[in-house]
C-alpha cells in the first residue's frame, strides 16, 4: 500500500470495504429492523466457526474513501450497522462523526478485542474466546451476544455477563453450523437463567444477507 494511503488508512479516512447493503438486521436487540450494513475487512481474532472468513486479510479490500462510503449509506437508510471483521481495528471516528453530522443513528457488531474508537449509538458486543474483550467496551456494550458453539460457552457467556452494565441486554446465539444441537440447550438455558434472551439469526432463515 503507498504510505500516503496507509496514512489515510490510518486516520480512519479510508477504510478496508469489503461490502455494504440494505438489509433487515436478523439478530439481536435490533432484530427485523431495516438497516445498511457496512462490512469493513480485517480480523485477526481467528474465531474457527466464523462465517466471514474471507474479511480477514484486510488487504483483499480495496482502501475506499470514508466520505464515500458514508454518502453511499445515507441514500439507503439512517440506521447504519458497521460490522466485520473487526471494525474496531480501525480508526471509526471519521466515519462515525460523518454518519452522526448527517443524523443516523451508529450501529457497531464488534468482538471489542481492540480499544473504542467512534461515537456509537448502540454497541453490539460479540467476545470471542480468543482475544478477550477490552474492559471498556464491555461497560459500554448495550448488547451483549454470546455465540454457544458448545457447552462451555455458557460458561464463557457468563463471564462476559458479569462485566457489563445492568443495562446492557443480555442474549445467547446458537452458532449456525450446530443450530439443530445447541438450540434445544440454549432454550432450556434461557428459561432457567431469564436474564438472558435467545437471538436467531433470522435473515438467514430469511435467505437475505
Ligand atoms: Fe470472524 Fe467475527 Fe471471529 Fe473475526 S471476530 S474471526 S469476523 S467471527
Amino acid at each position: 500500500m503507498q504510505k500516503s494511503v496507509q496514512k489515510l488508512v490510518n486516520d480512519g479516512k479510508m477504510l478496508p470495504l469489503m461490502e455494504e447493503f440494505y438489509t433487515i438486521q436478523g439478530e439481536g436487540y435490533y432484530k427485523g429492523t431495516a438497516a445498511y450494513f457496512i462490512r469493513i475487512g480485517g480480523c485477526d481474532v481467528g474465531c474457527h466457526w466464523c462465517d466471514v472468513k474471507e474479511s480477514w486479510n484486510a488487504d483483499l479490500h480495496p482502501p475506499t474513501d470514508t466520505d464515500v462510503i458514508i454518502e453511499n449509506a445515507l441514500k439507503h437508510s439512517n440506521v447504519i450497522v458497521v460490522t466485520g471483521g473487526e471494525p474496531l481495528t480501525w480508526n471509526m471516528i471519521p466515519l462515525t462523526d460523518g454518519l452522526k453530522e448527517k443524523g443516523a443513528k451508529t450501529h457497531i457488531e464488534t468482538s471489542g478485542a481492540y480499544p473504542l474508537t467512534g461515537d456509537w449509538d448502540w454497541i453490539c458486543l460479540s467476545p470471542k474466546k480468543r482475544m478477550l474483550p477490552k474492559e471498556e467496551v464491555s461497560k459500554k456494550a448495550n448488547e451483549l451476544k454470546c455465540i454457544i458453539y458448545n457447552k462451555s460457552d455458557f460458561e464463557f457467556a457468563e463471564k462476559q455477563a458479569a462485566k457489563v452494565s445492568g443495562e446492557c441486554v443480555l442474549y445467547l446465539q446458537p452458532e449456525w453450523s450446530v443450530r439443530d444441537k445447541v438450540v434445544p440447550m440454549i432454550v432450556d438455558y434461557v428459561m432457567k437463567n431469564p436474564k438472558w434472551k435467545v437471538s436467531l439469526q433470522t435473515h438467514k432463515y430469511l435467505n437475505i444477507p
